[in-house]
């Protein structure tokens, strides 16, 4: 009995040491691409919605019926993409919808798009999105095109419009914006009808759960989400953890978070 414990520890110890070592190795990603942009004026890159399916993540194969989803899913896309219900879409390179399987059972939620996603037209591709991705492979053995990623508001938010390719340059989306951008993310999961979502840090934490707790309180727990997307009787279920960024300015963070994806794996291997 005692040994079979032990040896429980001793393999939570090993993945644990193993997940830290992982996030350790350096996940600097440098600004390849920093072409001048054309303002608010391209249309952004297309959302991806990659072929791969696995268990974990999809519903299985495409369903009869799955074209009309696939036109909702575009033609959402492209109403975010020429959107300027805000101030941010003045100043903008690309409006960010999202990435992933678009019929993810876990919806993964950041803040807004930085530098390098304003630049890309995806979300997290800079350093919190490298961290990102290698929490998903080690915890939950999942790449990002297995569950879906996406932002409280779709444009970057910046603190001088005025010069977009500074560095330095972003800040968090206001009340304003935040609630001109809402309805695109209810709309996405509506679409995307997963089981779970993860916001990220305390922006995502603070607009999807109505949250006035920090996000060192409100971590690691679950929570039904308020707006009942599905009808009485189906929650989507509200796991929120550390943003990735925290993590960077802040290690100590990440054992936690290694908690909280534990959590969520449970929860995917017991009720999916
Ligand atoms: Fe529209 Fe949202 Fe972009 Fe504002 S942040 S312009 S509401 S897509
Ligand atoms: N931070 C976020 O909150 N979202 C991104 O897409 C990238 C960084």
């Amino acid at each position: 009995m005692f040994s079979i414990m032990r040896n429980e520890l001793k393999d939570l110890a090993a993945d644990l040491a193993a997940y830290l070592r992982g996030l350790d190795e350096d996940t600097y990603i440098s600004v390849a691409d920093r072409t001048p942009s054309s303002r608010a004026a391209a249309p952004g890159p297309q959302t991806k919605e990659p072929a791969v399916r696995s268990q974990a993540s999809g519903d299985g194969p495409p369903a009869a019926g799955a074209e009309p989803y696939a036109a909702e899913m575009s033609a959402l896309s492209a109403e975010i993409r020429k959107c300027r219900k805000c101030q941010l879409g003045n100043s903008r390179l690309n409006a960010v919808v999202g990435v992933g399987n678009p019929r993810a059972k876990i919806v993964f939620v950041g803040e807004g798009p930085g530098f390098q996603e304003d630049h890309k037209g995806e979300p997290f591709v800079g350093r919190s999105g490298a961290l990102l991705d290698k929490i998903l492979a080690t915890v939950l053995g999942l790449k990002r095109e297995d569950v879906y990623i996406a932002n409280i508001v779709k444009c970057h938010p910046m603190i001088n419009p005025e010069t977009p390719e500074a560095h330095g340059n972003d800040r968090p989306p206001g009340i304003e914006e935040i609630s001109a951008c809402r309805p695109y993310l209810d709309r996405q999961l509506m679409l995307i009808k997963p089981r779970c979502i993860v916001p990220l840090g305390s922006v995502a934490t603070r607009v999807l759960l109505g949250a006035t707790r920090g996000i060192s309180f409100m971590r690691g727990k679950w929570y039904d989400y308020p707006v009942e997307l599905f009808g009485p009787g189906h929650p989507i279920k509200v796991l929120p953890t550390y943003h990735p960024a925290a993590l960077l300015r802040n290690s100590e963070l990440k054992r936690e978070t290694w908690e909280d994806m534990k959590m969520l794996k449970s929860f995917l291997e017991k009720e999916l």
